[in-house]
Parts: C-alpha cells; structure tokens; sequence
C-alpha cells in the first residue's frame, strides 16, 4: 500500500480495563481527521510538529544536564524552586516524555469521538465546540492515543509563547501516566506562570506548566 493510502486500522489494548481491546474499523468512507486537510496532509503536519516537539523536550533535558544558574533560573520560575528533587523530577518525566513524543506515528492521532474515549477508559468532556483542540486518556499508556478536535486543525504550528501544535502534543503527551501524568489545573502557558508561586505542587503537575518550561519564550 502507498503512502498516500495508507489507513489506520488495527487493535488497541487499554491497560485501564483488564483485557479490554479497541477495536479501530477500517472505514474509507470516514470523514478525514481534518476537514481542511486530507490525512496525508494532517500526518506530514503532526509528524513535523512531533519532531520540534522532540527538539525541545531534549533542549531542556541538555539543560537539566548542564544545571547551569539560568538553567535553574527557568525551572524555578515554572515550577518554584530549583531542588535537585525537582531536577531529578524534571529529567525522568522530560525523558519518558521525549520517548513517547518520538514514539507517536499516524495511526496514533485519531479523530475524536465519545465512543472511542470510553473505549480508552476515559469519560468523554463535554467541552465539544469551546476551543478545546485535543484529549488524550492518562491511563491510556498502551496506545498514547491522541484524539484530534476539529478546532486543532486550525491552529498555528508554532509559536513561542502562544498555544500551537507543538505546544498541544507536549501538554497531550505530558498526561499520559507513564510521561507526567499531569491534570489541566489552569489553561495557557503564562496564565499558569504564576502557579509557579501560588502552588509548586500543582506546578509540576498542569499540563500547560510542562509545556511553558518546554517551550516558552517570552
Ligand atoms: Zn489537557
């Protein structure tokens, strides 16, 4: 089969329900991930992205490496303090996270669908239509299936200090209970800045907290 073919099908087990199995139908006559692209478009995008993604995940991992004052300086100002805990924290959850980022092929982003959610053994959101680009299921640690929302097509690529889709797959990725198993406490890398202060605890373990460290440059 072709490149330009190729179609996501196959089983999936969850490791939330013993022994339960997803299974993905084989459907050519389902609508594409993304209404403005085809799939072969969407893939090339997420797979580019994924690699920038991975780019910056090793960038920080280098910094934990080198522990230089600026270094310290930024994890401090995302996460409150700069203690070789925190270190140590940092650089086995930024390692298992750059693991599953480079891990992620095509047949991992699917389009989202309740259905599919609760086959992961998650509750679907009902946030449906308020701005909400992509879910992943935390325990979903055997597929790191990553559900795509129409309003994820749409977005910038990259920025370095607004949401885009190198910044969504850092905060998907970084839920996933074997990479962070971060929550959503607050949206948008600089409104969660200031965690950093009011609640370290909750720093360390937001989404978007991750992805600001990762990625942000004011
Ligand atoms: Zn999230």
């Amino acid at each position: 089969m072709s490149e330009e073919n190729w179609v996501a099908v196959g089983t999936a087990t969850t490791n939330r329900t013993p022994d339960s199995n997803v299974d993905i139908f084989l459907d050519l006559d389902a609508p594409s991930i993304c209404p403005n692209m085809t799939d072969a478009e969407f893939r090339a995008m997420v797979l580019k992205n994924r690699d920038r993604a991975v780019t910056h995940v090793d960038t920080r991992i280098l910094d934990l490496k080198r522990w230089t004052a600026k270094d310290q300086a930024r994890v401090a100002l995302w996460f409150g303090s700069s203690s070789e805990d925190l270190r140590q924290r940092l650089m086995t959850g930024l390692t298992a996270l750059a693991r599953v980022l480079r891990d992620l092929q095509p047949k991992n982003f699917v389009r989202y669908s309740d259905e599919l959610v609760k086959h992961l053994g998650c509750v679907p959101n009902n946030k449906n239509g308020s701005g909400v680009v992509a879910d992943v299921c935390g325990p979903d640690t055997a597929t790191h299936t990553i559900c795509i929302h129409v309003n994820f097509c749409s977005m910038r690529e990259f920025s370095w200090d607004k949401d885009s889709v190198v910044s969504t797959l850092i905060h998907e990725a970084s839920h996933f209970k074997d990479t962070f198993g971060t929550q959503d406490h607050i949206y948008y890398m600089s409104k969660s800045l200031p965690l950093a202060k009011t609640n370290p605890e909750r720093a360390i373990d937001n989404a978007d907290s991750i992805a600001g460290y990762v990625i942000y440059e004011a």
